[in-house]
């Protein structure tokens, strides 16, 4: 970037929670349902129909807003946000506006170069959704109502990102605390979890921002990042060729790598927000607020500290571990059948996360229980098999699941530490190789290596390394 401008960043992030129900009505929010067939009259906009505010949403709300550090207002307002869509039947969005449920929140990122940052979280509020337009039929576009009124909450970040990586960082970290709340999914690419970005560029030392522009339909992280990086620069070239920035709404295109304009941008005025007469005020009151947060977990800042100081690991290994609720789950009831906690961890960092990303699936569908994962470690560590066998010994568990001690056994492949057993195999290795064994005589130490390779061979890997060692030098020494 040129190093006289600074670019402001601003996200809006919308989150479809996990409520069976939809925000206003008894209707189910499955996903995948034939099209129109998860309505009533309520979602389906019929004047007159009546919203009945579903209270799981509130209390996800609230929840949302306490993992973030915000104030929960005790009293907030729905209000109508109108515009005409073709899949918006009502004619209106409701929304919060002047009052929302949750202000003044923040959250802080670990940048790479290891400085931290805070970003300022201006509002939490619930929405409901709109429904989907199909516009890819022939000539013709097809509207499904399934969506109309599923719950979301629209979480607004305050301008205080400066680069591509910070708006990433921040995502992460509210896709992370998200999830580990279990409201919702965070599934970028299926849309529950979707990011528009506010992207405005000025001379560095200026106060006042400039112009910006909103991009939307970035359906990744991945995109994000590209996408501001793309608007930032396009906006500085602008800048440095005299121009002017229009505010307008800008759509990704992730094929192209570009970003086109979709529409100026409306000013909120534009939507005629009106407090909307269907709903009461939702009062938040300090026992509920105290009951909600009881049941919020153990969030992913606080669980990766407990990781470094109850299991001794590395900051590299809590924070990967902790990434997600699930995998930091599956660390703890490793940690249940082991002691050997750094071991745990390489295991699952290296062997299982490569299995997932391969595979791409999440923890939840991978084979291999903690508890058998567990216990080859603990195989390895009282010496009944080597790291060598573990690793074989695991491919086995990705293809049947069965405990370890049932494939070494079936398989055969206890460790060979019988001292008279191994000395056999290295008097075999030493008459078949003299030349090496001269080598060895001279002074060429190296070549114990080549020993050990023949005999782990010969052992089809089931020697105990530690006493082929051991038991070579004094062999080979022996041979003057
Ligand atoms: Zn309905």
């Amino acid at each position: 970037m040129n190093s006289l401008y600074e670019a402001v960043i601003g996200l809006e992030v919308h989150a479809q929670l996990l409520t069976e129900t939809k925000i206003f009505c008894g209707c189910s929010t499955n996903f995948g349902n034939p099209p129109n067939t998860n309505v009533c009259l309520v979602c389906l906009g019929h004047p007159g129909a009546l919203p009945v505010l579903n209270q799981k949403v509130v209390e996800f709300a609230v929840k949302m807003g306490l993992a973030t550090d915000c104030t929960i207002n005790r009293n907030s307002i729905f209000a109508r946000k109108n515009y005409f869509y073709p899949d918006l039947p009502k004619g209106y969005q409701i929304s919060q506006f002047e009052k929302p449920i949750c202000e003044f929140g923040k959250l802080v990122v670990v940048k790479n170069d290891g400085s931290m940052k805070e970003i300022q979280i201006k509002r939490i509020h619930m929405e409901e959704d709109a429904g989907k337009s199909i516009h890819d039929q022939e000539e013709t576009t097809l509207i499904d109502i399934n969506r109309c009124g599923t719950p979301l909450l629209e979480i607004v970040s305050e301008p205080d990102m400066n680069s591509a990586e910070e708006a990433y960082l921040y995502l992460s970290k509210l896709r992370q605390i998200i999830t580990y709340l279990g409201i919702c999914d965070g599934n970028m690419e299926e849309g529950s979890f979707r990011c528009d970005a506010n992207v405005s560029v000025r001379l560095k030392g200026e106060s006042q921002l400039g112009t910006k522009a909103e991009i939307k339909n970035m359906n990744s992280f991945r995109n994000v990042e590209k996408a501001i990086e793309f608007e930032i620069k396009r906006q500085i070239e602008i800048l440095e060729d005299g121009g002017k920035i229009i505010q307008q709404t800008l759509l990704w295109n992730a094929e192209q790598n570009i970003a086109l304009p979709m529409r100026s941008k409306e000013e909120a005025h534009d939507y005629r927000y009106f407090p909307d007469p269907d709903l009461m005020p939702v009062e938040v009151d300090e026992i509920w607020k105290s009951e909600i947060e009881k049941k919020i977990p153990e969030l992913p800042d606080t669980r990766c500290k407990r990781f470094i100081e109850q299991f001794n690991l590395p900051n590299y290994d809590a924070g990967i571990l902790t990434s997600s609720k699930e995998l930091a789950d599956y660390f703890e009831k490793v940690t249940e059948v082991t002691t050997d906690y750094k071991s745990a961890s390489n295991w699952i960092m290296t062997e299982v996360l490569k299995v997932l990303s391969e595979g791409k699936i999440g923890i939840s569908q991978f084979i291999i229980s903690p508890v058998n994962l567990g216990n080859l470690i603990v195989l390895i560590n009282n010496k009944t098999i080597s790291i060598k066998i573990a690793k074989e010994v695991f491919l086995e568990m990705l293809k049947s699941n069965q405990e370890p001690d049932t494939i070494i056994k079936d398989k055969n492949l206890l460790q060979i530490s019988d001292t008279t057993e191994i000395e056999t195999i290295i008097d075999k290795v030493i008459t078949a190789n003299p030349k090496d064994v001269q080598e060895f005589l001279s002074g060429k130490e190296k070549v114990i290596g080549f020993f050990v390779g023949q005999v782990m061979k010969e052992s089809k890997g089931k020697a105990n390394p530690q006493i082929v060692n051991e038991l070579l030098k004094k062999k080979l020494s022996q041979q003057k």
